[in-house]
């Protein structure tokens, strides 16, 4: 397979949709080769299944328009950062060779998240050894950008927000596939799940004078090649 551009590694299906549904349509519109890998299967939740969940996760794909998505099967609600699970992402990162890695912020109240965000940071220094018995050859992603999909309500100062304004209702409907997490059995009076996600993303685009922003974090420098981008 043609390598990946960008990679967006989420715990659970929804994650990736969640905190960059719109800079990953963004992309794409861009001409982008972007990729999905979803950590676990994000099962059990009290009105999914794994075939649910499965499909909805097909009909978010579809809605993004994803170039690759795919499932490194590891357990949900028991993910650790441990040497087994770092050996198989490190392996999927040399066969997918992405530039850039999306991972989620390391602070939650979600262990899986917290775990996936310790191993992102593991298997892509593990992707690059030589004299491994890891699949593929050796392949460094040269940046994490961390998104923003947390079970905490932090107000984190981001190292830029992106604007999406363009693509917005392309996250809200992939999102909105997730009818077993967001629609069923949730409260049905505003604000709902979906009007708080769309709320933020308003709040996020008037910190930088757009429509719709999502937030994102570098723990290196920002480096820019001009400022024909800044708003
Ligand atoms: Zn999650």
């Amino acid at each position: 397979m043609e390598p990946l551009d960008y990679l967006v590694l989420a715990p659970h299906p929804d994650d990736a949709e969640l905190g960059a549904g719109g800079t990953i349509a963004l992309l794409l519109a861009g001409g982008a080769r972007v990729g999905v890998l979803d950590l676990t299967d994000g099962e059990p939740t009290p009105h999914g299944s794994p075939e649910i969940r499965a499909r909805e996760t097909e009909a978010a794909t579809a809605v993004l328009g994803l170039t690759w998505r795919g499932n490194l099967g590891l357990t949900n609600r028991r993910l650790e950062a441990d040497l087994t699970a770092r050996a198989k992402l490190a392996g999927a990162l040399r066969e997918l060779r992405p530039r850039v890695l999306f991972a989620p912020y390391w602070e939650d109240a979600h262990p899986d998240h917290v775990a996936a965000s310790a191993l992102i940071d593991a298997a892509r220094f593990w992707a690059k050894l030589t004299k491994s018995d890891l699949a593929g050859t050796p392949h460094y992603p040269e940046k994490i950008v961390y998104y923003f999909s947390v079970h905490l309500r932090l107000r984190v100062q981001p190292s830029f927000v992106l604007d999406v304004s363009a693509h917005l209702e392309t996250k809200m409907k992939a999102i909105a596939c997730y009818r077993s997490q967001f629609i069923e059995g949730r409260p049905t009076t505003p604000p709902t799940i979906l009007d708080d996600l769309r709320d933020r993303a308003r709040y996020w685009g008037w910190t930088i004078g757009a429509q719709y922003g999502e937030p994102f974090l570098i723990r290196e420098e920002v480096g820019l090649r001009g400022l024909r981008d800044l708003l």
